[in-house]
């Protein structure tokens, strides 16, 4: 182990999955219980659905009108496509490749389906929801949705076998078009063959590896299929090693050190602004998607 490599700090392998409404069949592989999010800021929570099959339908598969506030929901779609709509008048579709990053801050109500079309036709599943959260001073900014199609994102070979694909952020000078309020790096990281790929982050700075599929060595630690490796913030070299073939998504950040409270869909500094996020909610100044309806 080199002096400046990044070390893994905790390895989480979960084993039961949820639903999500009815279309998101998930692992939680972290969220904000105890001292977690010391490790994972400025992630707050992650969901994984694996690859699942999911039949024809006329249904209409997910989760119904629900509130956010004081963060930012970030969706990934590997297979499928899903549907988005909010309170504030983001939404749209997006399908294998996108990412939909979407600004809940001061406030909004929306609802996360498979796109009809999808439904219809039926087929693979697999996504990953990320809530990023936002620092004190940008919880009440107002909402924003980015819908970002995967040819919009830098696509790099920086090595004959692996492919690295900018979400966020920047890697050699390419930058990722998603905006975010703090600096964010977000890769999705393929290995197509045998090969070694060597990257550097700040240091300081929070790294979270899932492994979506295949198995690797990154840093001299075994990471499973299905497992996320979460680093020190100490260091800056990640080495990654595959055998075989390989698909990661690889999330970095500066921390955001500040007190969370999380409450259900709410994340925010302070007990009393959760209150007030739930009174708000209930007092119907979150809006709802009726207003919206075409
Ligand atoms: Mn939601």
């Amino acid at each position: 182990m080199k002096i400046n490599q990044k070390k893994v700090k905790l390895k989480i392998n979960p084993t039961q999955k949820h639903w999500v409404g009815d279309g998101f069949h998930v692992y939680t592989m972290f969220h904000p219980a105890g001292d977690m999010y010391i490790h994972t800021t400025p992630f707050v929570m992650m969901d994984f659905a694996p690859p699942k099959h999911f039949p024809p339908t006329d249904q209409k598969l997910g989760v119904g009108e629900h509130p956010h506030r004081g963060f930012e929901t970030v969706t990934f779609a590997f297979a499928g496509e899903v549907e988005h709509r909010d309170s504030a008048g983001g939404g749209g579709i997006i399908g294998t490749g996108d990412v939909q990053w979407m600004t809940a801050a001061s406030g909004l109500v929306h609802e996360e389906f498979h796109s009809r079309e999808f439904a219809k036709r039926g087929g693979d599943f697999e996504m990953v929801q990320l809530w990023v959260n936002l620092p004190k001073k940008d919880k009440f900014t107002k909402p924003r949705y980015q819908g970002v199609k995967a040819r919009q994102c830098p696509l790099l070979n920086p090595v004959d076998g692996v492919s690295l694909k900018v979400f966020s952020g920047d890697y050699a000078g390419a930058r990722g078009p998603c905006e975010t309020f703090t600096p964010i790096n977000i890769y999705d990281l393929r290995f197509e063959k045998k090969a070694k790929f060597k990257f550097e982050v700040d240091d300081g700075t929070t790294l979270i590896i899932l492994n979506r599929k295949g198995e690797t060595i990154i840093n001299d630690e075994v990471i499973k299929e299905h497992e996320i490796a979460v680093f020190d913030r100490k260091g800056e070299e990640v080495f990654i090693e595959c055998e075989d073939m390989a698909e990661l998504l690889i999330l970095n950040g500066e921390p955001i050190d500040e007190p969370i409270v999380a409450y259900g869909p709410f994340v925010m500094n302070t007990r009393e602004e959760i209150m007030d996020a739930i009174n708000d909610f209930n007092a119907g100044k979150m809006g709802t998607l009726v207003e919206t309806y075409k």
